[in-house]
């Protein structure tokens, strides 16, 4: 405690006994915890001016002028045995009071939770009053002074507050106090704080939603309900007397002291710090806390406001993470691939993010609206149709017809060129609208995409080597053409294919082939007018539409002018020089039959049809060969098991010479015998087995059949020892590998000289330019066969074709032979061939000979041999013996 002199006054006593003494009295003021709290005095008699008496007194009589100077009651408590004596009447201070009644008296900041509001009789009143004060002495508490504030109503009903003060005497016994009561003076103008206002304000501490605690010595001794729930007690008696640090997280401890200890005066306060209190749970609970330097029980504590900032801190947290959402998303935007912009209600560019800046250009400082996307300019839709501006994606968006919408626009570009532009447009719902923005668009620059798909559209319904439509492009057109009434009588349909083609590829390349097929899909679009479609089925396939034709002779008189047109010799870039040949299937649109796919297999009926009778025919479809194309497939099927099964067998027609009638060879003719169909003619099948690889697999067995056959004639037979043996070879076979190998299998087998062999190829299987052909024919020479051209005449091949062919023997067709001897043009032709042949070394054979006719004048023309039904059928093996001079048959004259 610590004195100061602050005044002087000398006054008189205000005492009557004393009235002529003047006193000099010293104000001091009583600086406790940076609070005044009471003012003491000391006084000391003074002679009145003029003398210098002084007036002698005793100590009591100081005690009791100093108490009524300080307006005080002192008293002392010994404990002693002598309790409580009041120096001064406690009555001087409180007045005598004539209400009978009780006094009410409070004390202390513990409130309720301490010494409650109770009524005290009267002459209780001066211990009740000390009560608290010698208790705390009693209790051995150990402080030197003590201080009570004590709030007491009167039983007239006058609230009055009561100032306890007290010393441990030094020297007397323990617990020996001397102590004053007084009235505490109200603090820098604070006003009184009746009873019902304090109980108010207790109120107040105890629900307030802000923890209140009070710690002293760094131990907890008061706490209200809000504050006991965040620290997870469930009573202040809990928590009473732990130390703060068991309340505080560990990182706050210093923090908080550091803080404390700027209180040096009660009253003085810090506020706005956040500190974390530790609930019992574990959890931690973030508060605010302001710290103000108070009193408790008289001496210096610190009252503590816990303000719970939880949620507080949640929102912060959650703002926080929302502002890092929005700067990633900002970021993301920025970084998008795909434009974006907000326009506000005006169409305005409020936004753009960089793509929007790369794909879109200047337009964007250009217009508003549309036009920013746009460029103001005309606009296509995907269908190639312009885009009217008030359809535009941001016009319905602005007018709220839609509040998504997704289009594709056609727009030029600031560098003049088409760009396509995909754009997604949204319409802000007004909750969602921030600073004005109304719609925002995505823009993606999908020119290379559109383009890309374009074109795959394209492929989709094109042939992409050729540029006509494929299959299925024509399949649409044909669709379109005969739903319409108009065009589908006169609508006809063509299926052309290219004779050969596979060979072609084979022998030459596919560079080769490729240029076939473009050269072929060149001269038919040039060839038909602009109306007709004109497509691709597949390798060499083609097909074409046309309307306007009336009747089947106008839809053949189509199918020759195509064909004539594919007919010109074509030149390779290499330099080689082709003649295609093509077999077309026709068929014209029935009003009754509008599938396009029902049409078009008509139309692919009729060219193998065409393709199977003869190459390089014209077939026209009728609705039998539907069923016969439908038996040729049973047949096929039938014709695969046949070989295994035994059905196929050789017969032979005898060659003789024409000089002296003598047998010198046989011809090797394959039969079926069907199980159920019975005998079938190779016309019947070999079609079939030549449009599979089934020919392959038959020729090479009638050629093992054939040629063990010879071998024993010729062993056995007299006149047989020189015979030739002529074999058929498909033109197929020898497009493929497997002739060369499959005739010497046959030769290993039967041990036949090879020199005993003709192999007949129809005139369309040399085809003298092809490199493979020419090495198959070279290597079946070199291995000491012969060959000879069946059909002559039948084909195109010209006469001087002829010089080129490694042949032996020239077989003309019976087309020719029929007229010799009766049509002078037969003779004539007949004849310059057998010249030419022989001119060439080679041997002339008339085949079809029926009449004696036709032999004499066969024999006249210069024919070398003949065959036909005139000298024998052909026959089974059984009876060709016959034909040897030694067995005297048909064969001997
Ligand atoms: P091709 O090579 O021209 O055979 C002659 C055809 O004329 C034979 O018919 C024969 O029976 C017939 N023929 C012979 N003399 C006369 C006659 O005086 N008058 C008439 N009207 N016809 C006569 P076939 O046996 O029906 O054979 C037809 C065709 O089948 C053959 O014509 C040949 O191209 C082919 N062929 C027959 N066997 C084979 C074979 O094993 N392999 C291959 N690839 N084709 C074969
Ligand atoms: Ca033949
Ligand atoms: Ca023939």
């Amino acid at each position: 405690m610590c004195f100061r002199d602050r005044t002087v006054l000398v006054s008189r006593c205000p005492f009557p006994s004393h009235s002529h003494a003047l006193f000099k009295v010293v104000f001091t003021r009583a600086d406790m915890s940076g609070m005044v709290l009471a003012r003491v005095g000391l006084c000391t008699p003074v002679a009145p001016s003029g003398s210098d008496a002084v007036v002698p007194l005793t100590a009591e009589q100081r005690l009791a002028l100093f108490s009524d100077l300080a307006r005080v009651v002192t008293w002392e408590f010994d404990p002693r045995g002598a309790g409580i004596r009041w120096h001064t009447p406690l009555a001087r201070l409180i007045g005598d009071d004539p209400t009978p009644g009780s006094y009410w008296l409070s004390s202390g900041p513990a409130g309720r939770h301490g010494q409650s509001v109770r009524p005290v009789e009267p002459d209780e009143l001066g211990d009740a009053l000390l009560a608290p004060v010698i208790e705390g002495a009693r209790a051995g508490m150990g402080w030197d002074s003590y201080e009570l504030l004590q709030e007491m109503v009167a039983p007239s009903g006058q609230p009055t507050r009561l100032l306890v003060r007290a010393m441990s005497v030094s020297g007397g016994p323990e617990g020996h106090l001397f102590g004053i009561v007084g009235e505490p003076e109200p603090v820098d103008g604070t006003p009184w704080i009746s009873a019902d206002t304090a109980e108010r304000l207790q109120l107040l501490v105890e629900h307030s939603p802000s923890g209140i605690v009070v710690h002293q010595d760094g131990k907890l001794v008061y706490a209200n309900a809000s504050a006991i729930k965040m620290t997870g007690y469930r009573t202040l008696q809990e928590g009473v007397g732990q130390p703060i640090t068991a309340f505080l997280h560990p990182d706050h401890v210093g923090p908080t002291v550091a803080r404390l200890s700027q209180l040096f005066h009660s009253g003085d306060v810090v506020k706005g710090h956040e500190a974390l209190i530790l609930h019992s749970d574990g959890t931690e609970v973030p508060v605010e806390v302001t710290s103000a330097r108070t009193t408790w029980g008289g001496k210096p504590a610190f009252q503590v406001i816990l303000h719970d900032i939880t949620e507080r801190k949640a929102a912060e947290e959650a703002n926080r993470a929302l502002l890092a959402v929005e700067r990633r998303y900002a970021a993301a935007v920025a970084a998008l691939e795909e434009g974006v912009l907000v326009l506000d209600r005006d169409g305005s560019v409020q936004a753009a993010n960089e793509s929007a800046v790369r794909i879109l250009g200047h337009r964007l400082q250009r217009g508003r609206g549309d036009a920013v996307l746009t460029g103001g300019g005309i606009v296509w839709g995907v269908d190639g149709g312009a885009i009217a501006a008030e359809d535009l994606p941001v016009a319905r968006a602005l007018r709220r017809q839609v509040t998504r919408s997704h289009a594709v626009l056609g727009v030029v570009s600031d560098g003049g060129v088409r760009q396509w532009l995909s754009v997604n447009t949204r319409r802000l719902d007004d909750d969602q609208s921030v600073d004005g923005a109304v719609v925002v668009c995505s823009v993606s620059d999908i020119t290379e995409r559109k383009q890309l798909m374009d074109r795959l559209a394209w492929e989709a319904r094109n042939d992409v080597l050729t540029g006509l439509l494929n299959r299925t492009g024509l399949l649409a057109r044909i669709s379109e053409t005969v739903a319409d009434a108009d065009l589908v009588g006169g609508a006809v349909l063509l299926v052309i294919d290219v004779d050969r083609f596979k060979m072609v590829n084979d022998s030459l390349g596919h560079a080769a082939g490729d240029e076939v097929l473009r050269a072929v899909a060149h001269r038919l679009a040039d060839a038909v007018p602009p109306t007709a479609a004109v497509g691709r089925l597949h390798g060499d396939g083609f097909a074409v539409l046309l309307t306007g034709v009336v009747d089947t002779e106008g839809a053949v008189a189509w199918a020759e002018t195509l064909r004539a047109a594919l007919a010109r010799p074509l030149r390779l870039v290499s330099g080689r020089i082709l003649n295609l040949g093509v077999s077309a299937g026709v068929v014209r649109a029935d009003p009754s039959e509008r599938d396009a796919g029902r049409l078009l297999q008509d139309a692919d009926l009729a060219m193998l049809e065409a393709k199977g009778r003869h190459r390089g025919r014209v077939a026209l479809f009728d609705a039998g060969l539907r069923d016969e194309i439908g038996g040729r497939l049973e047949l096929e099927h039938d014709l695969r098991a046949a070989v295994a099964n035994g059905e196929l067998r050789v017969e032979y027609q005898p060659v003789a010479s024409l000089a002296d009638g003598r047998v010198v060879g046989l011809e090797a003719l394959v039969r079926w015998e069907h199980p159920s169909r019975g005998l079938l003619m190779p016309a019947r099948f070999i079609g079939l087995a030549e449009e599979s690889e089934l020919i392959v697999t038959l020729g090479s067995w009638v050629l093992v059949q054939s040629f063990s056959q010879m071998a024993r004639w010729r062993a056995r037979h007299r006149g047989a020892e020189d015979a030739f043996l002529a074999v058929n070879v498909s033109p197929r076979q020898l497009e493929g590998s497997d002739l060369v190998p499959a005739v010497d299998e046959a030769l290993r087998r039967s041990g036949l000289s090879p020199s005993a062999v003709v192999l007949e190829i129809t005139e369309s299987g040399f085809v003298a330019d092809d490199p493979h052909i020419a090495r198959v024919l070279d290597d079946l020479r070199g291995a000491g066969l012969r060959l000879a051209v069946d059909d002559f005449g039948a084909g195109y091949s010209s006469l001087s074709q002829l010089k080129r062919l490694p042949v032996s023997f020239l077989k003309i067709d019976r087309a020719f032979v029929e007229g010799i001897g009766t049509n002078h043009q037969d003779d004539h032709i007949v004849s310059v061939v057998t010249e030419l042949g022989h001119g060439l070394g080679v041997r002339v054979i008339a085949e079809g000979v029926e009449t004696e006719t036709q032999r004499d004048a066969a024999r006249r023309l210069g024919c070398d041999l003949y065959q036909g039904y005139l000298l024998a059928r052909p026959c089974p093996s059984a009876t060709v013996p016959a034909f040897w001079p030694g067995a005297g048959g048909p064969g001997k004259r």
